[in-house]
Formats: C-alpha cells, sequence, structure tokens
C-alpha cells in the first residue's frame, strides 16, 4: 500500500496469519508511534535495548525491521495538524503489530483521547496488562513477590463506549421521558446526567476467551471473572454469567469451575485444569494485597480493569515501570501505560521500564522468549547493581540516579553477563 508520509525499512517482511495463526518472518516490519513528551527519550532508549537484546539472543539469524507511523503532536506537525492521521490505521491493518510512547490529548472540546480512538478504529478488544515485581524495585508491599498476574480488561464496552447524555440536553430529556414513560425506571433525580453500559455477550465472551488461551499458552493455573454483579446483574452480573458459559461450551477439557472443584474434587483443582473462578470488583482490591497469590490470569469489564490496573501496577513499582498492549483478533498494539509527563520532556531523566516491558510483551507476542528473557534478566541485575533513574532513586538507599540513556547503556552492558 502506498502512504502519503510514512516510509517503508529498506529491509524487513510483513507479518501475516493464515487459518488465525501468525506467521513471524526473522526481519519483521514492526511499527513504533513515538509518543508525545518524554515519548523521543523512552523510545530511543527501549529500541536500543530491544535491538542489542535480538542480536545477542539470536545472533544475529534475527532483526526488528522498525518503521515510523505517527499519531499525537509529530503527527501534527507532519499531516498539517492532523493528530490521527488515517493513515495510521492503515499501516497498523497492514503491519500488523507495533508499539507506541505515550500521546497528549489536547485539552479542549470534543478532542477523543487518541490511545481510545487507536482501540477503538482497530478494535484491540483486550486490554493486557502484566503485573508482576522485579527483585528490586521499590515496593509498598511486605511480599510484592506474591503478585504475578496478568489482567484482561474489556477495551470497547462499558464505559468505553462513551454513551452519555448531558444534563439539561435535548437527548438527556428525551432519554429521561423514554426510561420513565416507557420502561417504568423512576429512580433518579430531575436532570441526572445520563450514560448507558452496553455489556455484550459477544464483547464479554471474546475478551474472556483470549484470557483463557493465553492461561492455556502460558501455563497459567486460574482465571479470575471480576464484576460487580451483585448490584448490576444485567450488565456485571451477565459478563460473569458469560464467562462460566464459554469456559464450559469452549474449553471443557482444559478449564473447571469453583463449583465443580468444591462439589465432586474435595475442594482440590485436578492437575493439569485451569480454574475458572469469580469474584466481586470491591474485594478483588483487599484480595490482591492480603492474598495475590489466589489469583492468576484476571478477566474483568472496563472500568473494573481500569482501576484495578493501575491499584495492582502500584503494588509493584507503580505506572512508570507497568507495561501494557492493546490486542484484537490479528493487530496488536503495545504501550506504555504512563502519560507524557511533559515537565521531562527531553531532559533524559524518565524510567523507561513502562515501554521497555511493553516490548518485552511484544518480543513474546512473536514467540521470541529468549530475547525478552534476556532483557528482563538484564533489567533486574542493573536494579541490582541499584542503578536507576530518578523515581526509583528517591525511593532506594544508595542508588545511583542515572540518565534514561545510561540507564540503557547499563541493561545492554549488563545482557553479557546474565
Ligand atoms: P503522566 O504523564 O503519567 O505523569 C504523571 C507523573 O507520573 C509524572 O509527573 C511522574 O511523577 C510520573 N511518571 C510518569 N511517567 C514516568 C516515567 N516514565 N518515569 C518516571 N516517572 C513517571 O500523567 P499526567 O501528568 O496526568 O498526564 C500528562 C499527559 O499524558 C496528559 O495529556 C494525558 O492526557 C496524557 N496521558 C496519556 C496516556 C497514554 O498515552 N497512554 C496515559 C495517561 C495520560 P513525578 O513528577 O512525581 O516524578
Amino acid at each position: 500500500m502506498a502512504y502519503e508520509h510514512i516510509s517503508a525499512p529498506a529491509t524487513g517482511d510483513k507479518i501475516t496469519f493464515s487459518n488465525g495463526s501468525m506467521n513471524v518472518p526473522d526481519n519483521p516490519i514492526l511499527l513504533f508511534i513515538e509518543g508525545d513528551g518524554i515519548g523521543y527519550d523512552i523510545m530511543t532508549a527501549s529500541k536500543r535495548i530491544w535491538d542489542a537484546a535480538v542480536d545477542k539472543a539470536y545472533g544475529g539469524s534475527k532483526a526488528v525491521s522498525w518503521m515510523e507511523v505517527y499519531a499525537g503532536e509529530k503527527a501534527a506537525g507532519v499531516y498539517g495538524g492532523n493528530y490521527m492521521p488515517e493513515e495510521t490505521f492503515d499501516a497498523f491493518r497492514e503491519y500488523k503489530v507495533g508499539i507506541k510512547g505515550p500521546l497528549t490529548t489536547p485539552v479542549g472540546g470534543g478532542f477523543r483521547s487518541l490511545n481510545v480512538t487507536l482501540r477503538q478504529v482497530l478494535d484491540l478488544y483486550s486490554c493486557v496488562r502484566p503485573v508482576r515485581w522485579f527483585s528490586g524495585v521499590p515496593s509498598p508491599l511486605r511480599h510484592p513477590e506474591d503478585v504475578d498476574v496478568v489482567i484482561f480488561r474489556e477495551n470497547t464496552e462499558d464505559t468505553y463506549a462513551g454513551i452519555e447524555f448531558e444534563s439539561g440536553s435535548e437527548e438527556n430529556k428525551k432519554l429521561a421521558d423514554f426510561l420513565k414513560n416507557e420502561l417504568g425506571a423512576t429512580n433518579f433525580f430531575p436532570d441526572a446526567g445520563l450514560g448507558i453500559k452496553p455489556i455484550s455477550p459477544f464483547g464479554s465472551k471474546r475478551l474472556i476467551r483470549a484470557a483463557i488461551q493465553y492461561a492455556i499458552e502460558r501455563r497459567r493455573s486460574s482465571v479470575t471473572l471480576v464484576h460487580k454483579g451483585n448490584i448490576q446483574k444485567f450488565t456485571e452480573g451477565a459478563f460473569q454469567k458469560w464467562g462460566y458459559e464459554l469456559a464450559r461450551e469452549e474449553f471443557p477439557q482444559e478449564t473447571i469451575s469453583w463449583d465443580e472443584v468444591a462439589d465432586k474434587h474435595d475442594g482440590r483443582v485436578p492437575d493439569g485444569k485451569i480454574l475458572i473462578q469469580d469474584t466481586i470488583a470491591d474485594i478483588m482490591f483487599q484480595k490482591m494485597l492480603l492474598r495475590p497469590r489466589e489469583h492468576d490470569v484476571i478477566a474483568t469489564t472496563n472500568l473494573n480493569g481500569d482501576y484495578l490496573s493501575d491499584a495492582l501496577a502500584a503494588e509493584v513499582g507503580g505506572v512508570g515501570i507497568a507495561p501494557g498492549a492493546n490486542i484484537g483478533d490479528e493487530i496488536a498494539l503495545f504501550e506504555a501505560t504512563h502519560g507524557t509527563a511533559p515537565k521531562y520532556t527531553n531532559k533524559d531523566m524518565v524510567n523507561p521500564g513502562s515501554l521497555l516491558f511493553s516490548g518485552v510483551m511484544m518480543l513474546e507476542h512473536l514467540n521470541w522468549f529468549e530475547a525478552a528473557e534476556l532483557i528482563t534478566k538484564a533489567y533486574e541485575k542493573t536494579i541490582e547493581q541499584r542503578c536507576v533513574t530518578y523515581d526509583f532513586a528517591r525511593q532506594m538507599e544508595n542508588a545511583t540516579k542515572v540518565a534514561t540513556s545510561e540507564f540503557a547503556t547499563r541493561i545492554i552492558e549488563n545482557m553479557d553477563i546474565v
């Protein structure tokens, strides 16, 4: 496909799909969106680390060909004020896999978050956030090593559907009249702002399916459905019901429900089975503080997942190092989970961890596990040497504070000794 402002690299091949399976060439073309604010610093540092790891892990037989595509302020410069050019979406449809830095959401009328737009236009319905602790990283928990979960948050329904009607608007009045007069729903005050929370079997099941498939592929022990079904029975409660239904119908060999474990197996999960369990959203926060080992993969609706992802990230070092991905049927977009931290722009100061580990997820997605593991080990070694960026330095004793670029250099050097 011909692009106006995007140039394909001189070498490299496309990632393709056949019968639902991904084919990854040895020299895949991967897309990157640099991001605004601190985007340049963390993308530059992380690309050096990813490339070095791939080179060391495969002795030159594999390599990434990077292709820059645009969104945010850089896009506005290249495309004459357009923050979200159509050809960025086209490039993702063609090349399938990429990674992005944080993007500014310009404040002001009617501008939707670029992150939300990317997820919705490309139908990236699973927001995947692994949360685990790396040795040496400052944490408020006494046993942060017990936290090792992967959150699958639904990315297209619930609050993200954005169906809201402003207090006082014509539409709001019409909907209020309809609710009162046609449906007998009277339990709200006059002029209340109104929002609709759609949660469908299709949207819920594809997200829960992705979570169970992940649990099977990565040999995880359980999938917890997190919901608020005690209060919202036909949305949150239905999510839970559809989850159990899906596991029973599509994964009867691989999974077992909590009820079945209690009734037929004396409360013990049979070997090789993945436990499907569920919990109410509010108590999940307590459980993840007090007994985090009881949960492994988590599948949840949009708003619950939003709160849970950031709260759990705080248990193991904060959003500065929490990685994330937005994944659809074929397209996968990995991303830093923090914002653009504008006051640190071009200061070569911030922690590249969130973007770096999103790239580690991307390498795992390509089945390049050796390169991914090399980065994780070299990162742990670097933290163990107490060589860290400013954000960790202020929480650690006897730490050496280094710039983003120096931190990257140290990680690359440590790849030789791990
Ligand atoms: P933010 O950019 O995440 O920054 C808030 C604070 O978090 C920073 O001041 C810094 O804390 C810390 N921080 C963030 N990234 C860090 C890193 N890599 N290393 C170390 N510390 C880091 O949140 P914000 O200030 O609310 O949002 C700024 C802009 O980002 C807004 O335009 C918002 O719309 C956008 N945003 C984008 C995304 C995204 O693209 N996914 C996500 C959230 C927000 P200290 O100052 O305490 O050191």
